[in-house]
């Protein structure tokens, strides 16, 4: 490979930022934006309908919700590297094109309100990171308000998430006593109420400043100090290589809002986040970013970009090589060729969209209808494929039909795109083979009604089953019908393999002590 590539490839840094709804990933994307220089002013990255970001706005759904139903991806430049930032759905109802954008990335960002510390949407989220073992950065956001301790918060983290933590900053005060932060990394005070020259402060050689300052006699700074020395003798030590494996994650304090913090945090992060990595792939090998060979997989298929076309997006996550528009590309599932002529880049500003792409970059593909999340793809004439996205257990599940069973044409069809697309999950009864759909936020099943109305001109009449516990069966053959009730349903999913819906956790409970010879499984 040449070296320019190389180099290209090596800038690349591909994360997303993973949060529960209003800890601030909204207003931290915008802040990062605009210090990359893709937007001037920190404007709004949720798409209002005139915005530049209306690219993620394209669904009506979207609309009348007001809110971003699908991730989308934002790039910029900064200190010599590419920054990919691929946006996950921050509303409660968030999907399952949630959990698989995070198999897209290298690393990922967290953000903690430090009013409310870890929530529960942040730790699902999280646990997709950890069982991947990319390396996270923490952001402990909303200084500027009053919050909780700072040591609170770390153990709250240490706790609930089962990661150690090392904190890069430390801050002094905080709320309307906010009054900058000890950085610990690059030696300094960063003041918040004081731009230009005075703004950092240098530490010296025990820890308090260098030079002399006001802000010292203040109980805010000694009381950061000490925390400091207690961080330093009884917390973690920093280990780059404990970070690249996920296993340590560094803490940043900061204000999203107030532009307090981001951009220390940004180059310490950019520093520290990796570089494309190596894929496994199914075979139990591996491919390089730097294999000369173009190589990806689609993570995300989004329909309707245009509502004015059929068309759909499939999003790619380049694995290796580099991608030009015009190239071949082959899906050796199906197997087919294809010549891609439209291809689509998604940037946060107006620049003319680069036709090159290379190993770490997310590229959109206009998709007929060929592609299938999941699908791997390669410029060469290779028959292989990456490892398989893993299948998440859905938690909320609906029995739906069609509202007209003259049209129960349109209805199955709409039905198998929408599952091969990653929309939903599809499940049915044993006998009456009535269709149940699975989801892992709410949203997915009104997008399905909606885009089942819309693209495939079919009503559906849902019946809300509610909240299930679902568990796959490793010894099918043991199961009795006997088994089976009210609280335990039994239904198939689309490959044929049995499922247990329980009611609740004390049905599944129940279950597992009553039929202890019953292997019970959860996806992830
Ligand atoms: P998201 O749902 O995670 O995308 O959160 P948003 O970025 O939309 O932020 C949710 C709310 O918190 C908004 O009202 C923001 O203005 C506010 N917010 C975000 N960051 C900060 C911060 O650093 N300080 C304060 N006080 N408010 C913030």
């Amino acid at each position: 490979m040449e070296d320019q590539l190389k180099q290209e490839i090596a800038s690349r840094r591909t994360f997303a930022i993973i949060s529960h709804p209003d800890a601030g990933k909204t207003t931290m994307t915008e802040k990062l934006l605009f210090f990359g220089g893709a937007i001037r002013d920190a404007g709004t990255v949720k798409g209002k309908k005139s915005g530049k970001f209306a690219t993620s706005d394209w669904m009506e759904i979207e609309k009348q919700r007001g809110i971003s139903v699908t991730s989308s991806v934002l790039q910029f430049d900064f200190d010599g590297k590419r920054v990919n930032i691929l946006d996950t759905p921050g509303h409660e109802d968030f999907s399952e094109d949630t959990y698989r954008t995070l198999m897209a990335v290298d690393s990922a960002v967290m953000m903690v309100d430090s009013a409310k510390g870890i929530e529960p949407q942040t730790i699902k989220l999280f646990k997709v990171c950890r069982m991947r073992g990319i390396p996270i950065f923490t952001f402990i956001n909303k200084l500027d308000r009053q919050g909780r301790e700072p040591l609170e918060l770390m153990e709250e983290l240490e706790e609930v998430l089962g990661i150690e933590s090392y904190a890069m900053n430390w801050p002094i005060g905080m709320g309307k006593e906010f009054m900058g932060i000890y950085d610990r990394h690059n030696r300094r005070v960063e003041l918040a109420r004081t731009e230009g020259e005075g703004r950092y402060l240098e530490v010296g050689e025990e820890g308090d400043l260098a030079t002399p300052h006001p802000i010292q006699d203040s109980s805010y700074f000694q009381q950061a100090l000490e925390d400091v020395m207690l961080l330093d003798e009884a917390g973690n030590d920093f280990d780059e290589e404990r970070v690249r494996r996920g296993e340590l994650t560094p803490v940043f304090f900061g204000s999203a809002l107030t532009n307090f913090g981001v951009q220390t945090f940004l180059e310490t992060y950019l520093q520290f986040a990796p570089a494309p990595q190596p894929r496994n792939t199914a075979d139990g090998g591996s491919v390089s970013p730097y294999d000369e060979e173009f190589t990806g997989f689609i993570f995300k298929i989004q329909a309707n970009m245009n509502p004015a076309h059929r068309d759909r997006i499939a999003f790619v996550r380049i694995v290796s090589g580099e991608f030009d528009r015009g190239m071949q590309v082959t899906v050796p599932r199906i197997p087919k060729t294809f010549k891609v002529s439209q291809s689509t880049q998604f940037l946060a500003d107006d620049r003319e969209t680069v036709n090159i792409a290379v190993a770490g970059d997310i590229i959109g593909l206009y998709d007929t209808g060929n592609y299938q999340i999941g699908d791997t793809i390669t410029g060469g004439k290779g028959n292989f494929a990456f490892e398989p996205l893993p299948q998440f257990t859905p938690e909320l599940f609906v029995k739906v039909s069609p509202k007209n069973v003259m049209k129960s044409k349109h209805f199955h069809k709409g039905i198998l795109q929408l599952v091969q697309e990653g929309a939903i999950q599809y499940y049915k009864t044993l006998y009456t083979e009535e269709v149940i759909l699975g989801a892992v936020g709410q949203l997915q099943f009104e997008v399905f009604e909606h885009r089942m109305k819309n693209e495939y001109n079919s009503e559906v009449v849902i019946q809300h089953i509610g909240q299930k516990v679902a568990r796959w069966i490793e010894n099918e053959g043991d199961v009795k019908e006997s088994m089976t009730g009210p609280r335990a349903m039994l239904v198939k999913d689309r490959y044929d393999k049995l499922v247990f819906l329980f009611e609740n956790d004390f049905a599944l409970r129940w279950f597992q002590d009553k039929h202890q010879d019953i292997r019970l499984f959860s996806l992830l």
